[in-house]
């Protein structure tokens, strides 16, 4: 019988849901997706100092706009709960007694001031090993317990092995191994009574039954700490898969400098959820080193971890906006309003006099669906549509080559034709417009040029025949009207 796949992101509630952190996220989702198995989250929440309000919610916030729905954890719930690590102290304490009883730990009752004297010294001396020296490991058992029932305070570290190599598999990388004299025993409980990442992340991953860990190359340090936890508490570990590192296009390490990196921004910039998908799998894993596009669907159908590469990946903000225009352009209609609607709401455009509403989303999706890379730059084409008054000079209407006359006449022939129409859509307008102009002797870019001017109110707009379907006969109509009245008697303002 094979193991159901248990897959978890755990994030620590510290600043803004950062694209890296989020990668992770996007990695532990389809691997669980693509094995059938389970996405659990955990929020890693024992670290009072670097907690920050509100991060969890936003992080959340964040999975959820880009589709990674979870099946255990926060609002959700599960069998496990619960499911923040601040809530689960008992399972730590258990951990920390059974360690101490064997012998695999120890209470270490020394000052922050000799600790902080020792590294000094250590780092004066250029020792070779720096950190904790062990002063507290041969403190006798029962003594140790009769200072920590005085209130002596203390911390308790993990014995680790002096010598000798810890191996592990990681997934992507093969065997890794590591020296043991190069880690110091670490602190697993704090003397606040918190655990630190190591203790909770193994002890949580055992009893939430874990089955891999896929995690960012930072924590690959980490892994012979969490090998030798797992042995000394007499627990099978899960399998381990390090990703590789996110550098921006400079190859440092990607960080605020370089533009955006938090989710929320990217979502602010009007980037659709299914782009952010698609650009962040692709750091780090690929399909056959060309294909770049990917609906959710099919990065759930490809992904697996043998094609996550070692090499660091590079975040490329051009490659982001190319892509973003390629969804846009392969969004459904449905879909795009759906996207538009949402961004609206969230960001309101200054453009817009009110938020408009899905009807009217969908009606403008036809006029700016190929023209846009990304959804903010939709409002300024279509906020005419929202406004009662929309304003331009007058000599706007009249275009090169032609006069104040030959320009009525265009309005003219255009409003008494456009209010004739008994289908008003963009191929009956279109049918009108092109022989009229025929007629009157003007070229077909001099009459789109004037009704352009007259009904949208600006020089460079979606195509005009799709536009005036957009508007309605009605409106189309008052506002070719209008134009002309406002040539013939010299008025400035549309009404
Ligand atoms: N809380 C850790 C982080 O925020 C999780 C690391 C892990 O997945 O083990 O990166």
């Amino acid at each position: 019988m094979t193991t159901r796949v248990r897959v978890r992101f755990a994030p620590s509630p510290t600043g803004e849901p950062h694209v890296g952190n989020v990668r992770t996220a996007i990695f532990d989702w389809l691997f669980a997706r693509h094995h059938g198995g389970d996405f659990v989250i955990r929020v890693e929440d024992t670290d009072q100092a670097r907690k920050t309000e509100g991060a969890t919610e936003l992080m959340l916030e964040s999975l959820k706009w880009l589709g990674l729905e979870w099946d255990e954890g926060p609002d959700v719930g599960g069998p496990h709960e619960p499911y923040h690590q601040s809530q689960r102290l008992e399972y730590y304490r258990d951990a920390i007694e059974s360690l101490l009883s064997a012998g695999s730990a120890y209470r270490c009752f020394c000052s922050p001031d000799r600790l902080t004297a020792l590294r000094e010294q250590q780092q004066k001396d250029d020792s070779d090993r720096i950190g904790y020296d062990g002063k507290c490991r041969d403190v006798d058992a029962d003594a140790s317990r009769d200072r920590a029932a005085s209130g002596q305070s203390s911390v308790v570290r993990f014995k680790m092995p002096e010598n000798g190599i810890t191996e592990a598999i990681d997934i992507i990388r093969g065997n890794v191994s590591f020296e043991n004299a190069l880690y110091d025993d670490f602190v697993m409980l704090k003397s606040d009574g918190y655990p630190t990442y190591h203790l909770a992340n193994v002890v949580d991953d055992h009893h939430m039954q874990i089955t891999h860990v896929t995690r960012a190359v930072e924590w690959l340090s980490s892994l012979p700490l969490h090998v030798q936890l797992y042995r000394a508490l007499g627990w099978d570990a899960p399998e381990f898969a390090h990703l590789p590192l996110i550098l921006a296009a400079d190859r440092t390490k990607l960080s605020k400098r370089h533009g955006a990196t938090s989710v929320l921004e990217f979502r602010e910039m009007g980037v659709l959820p299914e782009t952010l998908l698609n650009f962040l799998a692709l750091l780090g894993w690929s399909l056959d080193d060309k294909t770049e596009i990917f609906a959710p669907e099919q990065l759930i159908e490809h992904f697996t971890l043998d094609r996550v590469g070692r090499s660091d990946a590079v975040f490329d903000f051009e490659k982001l906006n190319w892509m973003n225009g390629v969804h846009i352009r392969e969004a459904s209609p449905d879909r795009l309003a759906d996207a538009l609607l949402d961004h609206w709401t969230q960001y309101p455009p200054d453009e817009f006099p009110k938020t408009p509403d899905r009807e009217f989303a969908l009606r403008i999706v036809p006029l700016i669906h190929d023209r846009i890379k990304s959804l903010p730059e939709a409002a300024p084409l279509v906020s005419f549509l929202l406004r009662e008054r929309i304003d331009y000079d007058n000599e706007e209407l009249i275009q090169k080559g032609m006069d104040i006359e030959s320009t009525c006449s265009v309005l003219q022939a255009s409003q008494e034709g456009l209010a004739l129409l008994e289908a008003f859509d963009s191929e009956a307008i279109e049918a009108l417009l092109r022989p009229m102009a025929k007629e009157l002797d003007v070229n077909v870019g001099q009459v789109l040029g004037t009704l352009r001017v007259a009904a949208t109110g600006l020089k460079v707009s979606p195509p005009i025949f799709e536009t005036l379907e957009a508007m309605g006969q009605e409106r189309a109509v008052r506002s070719i009207h209008a134009a002309l009245d406002r040539l013939q008697t010299g008025a400035t303002r549309y009404s």
